[in-house]
């Protein structure tokens, strides 16, 4: 992995359109302290959006390859520092953390950039909601920290409960992404399981996804929630890898329908994951 550090200028980007602004309590801003992904070497970074977007395309050298180069903003902490006590909306603000990188792929355990941009949330009691998405069973590091702040969410990434879809070094993943999801649970924290975009799935699934106590669970497919009826997947490399019919909605659908039957809080969607309560 090639690892390059930027001081970047501004770490909260304002959202006014796409995915994050799709519901009814839309987004406001998104944080990403880092360009590109130490994920996108998994599963996950064969159809990840993020690899086709301007901040990837121009933000990155000659040579440095989607899943296996890194550009790390160093001083997002402090950025966020300033932009927070010099905001005059603090109130309604909305931040989607993180929709380009993952706040706990495996580098956080070193850098803490994630961990110092929680500690400075919890310096301030006013925002309307921090949603912290990430596919990192190492977020159970923070869960304290995240506790404490009160507006914060847990979005956990959980496409499929069949390890073998997940090409990529996810031993166990999915039972460790799962327990984390309970863990956040017993500790306080509000939470939310991304099922998104929903993979093929065990008989056991939905019984796996409620047992875990989560409070919101999203669902999403590739043809609605790559915003473009499935033509950015089938541009990916993940089009290529995948062999079952990922153009097909209805595992999606059967699995909304299983778990709404149980579950108060089932989404869909984009509409879903904008529509977190907000605390007014
Ligand atoms: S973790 Fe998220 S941002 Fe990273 S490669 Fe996977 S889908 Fe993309």
């Amino acid at each position: 992995m090639k690892i390059r550090f930027i001081q970047a200028k501004s770490i909260l980007t304002p959202q006014k359109r796409g995915f994050l602004t799709a519901g009814a309590r839309p987004y406001t801003h998104s944080l990403s302290w880092a360009t590109g992904c130490q994920f996108g070497a998994l599963y996950c970074g064969a159809f990840c959006y993020a690899q086709m977007l301007p901040n990837w395309h121009f933000g990155r050298r000659e040579g440095e390859a989607w899943g296996e180069a890194l550009i790390i903003k160093q001083n997002a902490p402090e950025l966020l520092a300033a932009q927070l006590a010099r905001a005059r909306n603090r109130r309604e603000m909305r931040i989607f953390m993180s929709p380009v990188t993952d706040p706990y792929q495996p580098i956080e355990r070193k850098l803490r950039l994630t961990r110092r941009c929680l500690e400075v949330f919890a310096c301030y009691e006013d925002l309307d909601l921090l949603l912290i998405q990430t596919r990192g069973p190492s977020v159970v590091d923070d869960l304290e920290l995240i506790a404490a702040i009160p507006y914060a969410w847990l979005g956990m990434t959980i496409e499929t409960d069949r390890d073998d879809l997940l090409f990529g070094p996810t031993k166990s993943q999915v039972s460790r992404r799962l327990a984390a999801v309970k863990r956040a649970v017993e500790c306080g924290v509000s939470t939310q399981i991304a099922v998104s975009p929903c993979l093929p799935y065990s008989d056991d699934f939905a019984e796996r996804l409620l047992e875990t106590g989560a409070q919101r669970i999203v669902i999403d497919t590739f043809a609605i929630g790559d915003g473009s009826r499935g033509a950015r997947t089938g541009a990916s490399p993940f089009a290529a890898l995948a062999d079952y019919d990922w153009r097909d909605d209805e595992i999606a659908i059967s699995l909304y329908h299983q778990l709404s039957a149980y579950h108060d809080s089932v989404e869909w969607s984009g509409a879903g994951f904008a529509g977190i309560p907000g605390r007014a």
